[in-house]
């Protein structure tokens, strides 16, 4: 009998591990036992400055970011956090270095954080490396296109994409998640924006905090991709539902291709601008910006987002777009347009003459192609005082408040003037109602008086 329970008891806890292990391996939460570990990396170090303009140096950024990024994690629940280093100007890590501090603290994945420049300062957006190899792209993908909601989808930056890059021996490219993956490590690179452009750059000077945003954000879309919860912070992602992404057979490299091609057509000519529609398609990737040239190619306008409002942040998913360009003044001007992938590799359309523009006489308007390239980068430093996505909405809702309250003054008297005949109305029907009951009582006292 004793036999017999030992036995029942062991198939049951056989039952049990069984159980466990298929939940583990079936159910969408991934099985980390019962605490996630993470290791945050922030970016250079030592004489390592990373990017650096004027005003910013990356490794001190990224540095605060990281810091935020973990104090922010620490009060989830079930999570401990690591930094690969912690101090500005500590020495520089290498990269092997950095992924082997990750895997003694068993780290279940590693995040770089960075801050971007591009060698013409042209460039603008946030962006996200992951690596193109299996599991390792999986997770690097999920995680991803999480952080990429908080970087575009609430801050507001151009969505450059969630990428991978094979370098020429087709290992991962990037040092970092190269390493991190031959320790087993899923790990991604964040590059938050761009350090030298306006449409970038005017977030960290307009925004009170921009590397506690920043690390806010990174944290909190680690602790949704692990379905972390906060008694502290109050927030519950154990049922967060993300983007599921198929384990690649195959690497999966960058876009090595240029656009297939690039057109332009003129459509119609108004008030000194050319409507354009311009034609591109990359059938292994997508387009990202464009831009145009009135000279034959030699010289260029900044990059605008592929779509037809310099604003947007986003690029659209279609082939065709339409824009105004502006015409030149006095003399035809041949236009071209360059449209780029994801992998900033162009396609050029050929030329298109556009007609003369006509002098201006009342209004003074740029007529030089060159200045009008100044023009819009001048446009670009404006964007410095550009309003956030809340400022806009409160600005948006407090519009709609005022045109609310201030209904044409034409509509109110109306309804004053109705309101005012219905009351005179109401008060000249009930003189008529008493002066005629009077009337009638009068009349019946009298005949009663005749009677008599
Ligand atoms: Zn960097």
């Amino acid at each position: 009998m004793r036999r017999n329970n030992n036995l029942y008891k062991l198939i049951r806890a056989f039952i049990g591990i069984f159980v466990a292990a298929f939940l583990c391996i079936f159910s969408k939460a991934e099985c980390y036992a019962d605490n996630v570990v993470v290791v945050i990396d922030p970016g250079h170090g030592g004489s390592n400055l990373g990017g650096n303009t004027d005003e910013y140096i990356e490794q001190e950024l990224t540095i605060q970011v990281a810091k935020y990024m973990a104090e922010r994690l620490e009060q989830y629940d079930g999570i401990t956090v690591y930094l690969t280093h912690d101090e500005i100007g500590e020495k520089d890590l290498t990269r092997e270095e950095r992924a082997t501090i990750a895997a003694e603290h068993n780290a279940d994945f590693l995040f770089s954080l960075h801050f971007n420049m591009s060698e013409n300062h042209n460039l603008y957006g946030a962006e996200v490396w992951t690596s193109a190899f299996g599991t390792y792209y999986q997770r690097g993908q999920e995680f991803g296109h999480i952080v990429m909601d908080g970087l575009h989808g609430d801050l507001d930056f151009f969505d450059r994409g969630v990428k991978t890059k094979l370098g020429k021996d087709g290992d991962d490219y990037y040092g970092i998640i190269l390493y991190a993956q031959k320790k087993n490590i899923p790990a991604v690179i964040i590059e938050h924006c761009h350090l030298d452009e306006p449409r970038d750059n005017y977030f960290l000077t307009e925004t009170e905090n921009p590397y506690k945003t920043f690390g806010y954000v990174d944290a909190d879309a680690v602790a949704k991709y692990f379905r972390l919860s906060s008694a502290k912070l109050g927030v519950d992602y154990s049922d967060y539902q993300y983007e599921k992404i198929d384990i690649p057979t195959l690497p999966v490299g960058q876009d090595k291709t240029s656009p297939e091609f690039c057109t332009v057509n003129l459509e119609e000519v108004r008030n000194n601008t050319a409507i354009v529609s311009i034609n591109a398609k990359d059938s292994d990737g997508s387009i990202q910006y464009y831009q145009y040239s009135t000279d034959g190619g030699n010289n260029f306008s900044m990059l605008y987002p592929w779509n037809n409002k310099p604003d947007a942040k986003e690029a659209l998913d279609t082939e065709e777009i339409q824009v105004e360009i502006p015409l030149v003044t006095g003399k035809e001007a041949q236009l071209t347009v360059r449209a780029y992938n994801r992998y900033e590799l162009y396609a050029d359309s050929s030329l298109l003459t556009l007609p003369a523009g006509e002098e201006v006489v009342v209004v003074a308007e740029d007529d030089d192609e060159y200045d009008d390239y100044e023009e819009i980068v001048i446009d670009a430093d404006k964007s410095k005082n550009k309003k956030t996505k809340k400022d806009k909405l409160t600005e948006k809702y407090k519009k709609k408040n005022i045109s609310e309250d201030s209904k044409p003054i034409a509509d109110e008297l109306f309804l004053y003037m109705i309101g005012g005949l219905l009351l005179l109305a109401l008060i000249v029907s009930t003189f008529i109602v008493i002066y005629v009951s009077n009337l009638r009582r009068r009349r019946r006292r009298r005949r009663k008086r005749r009677r008599r």
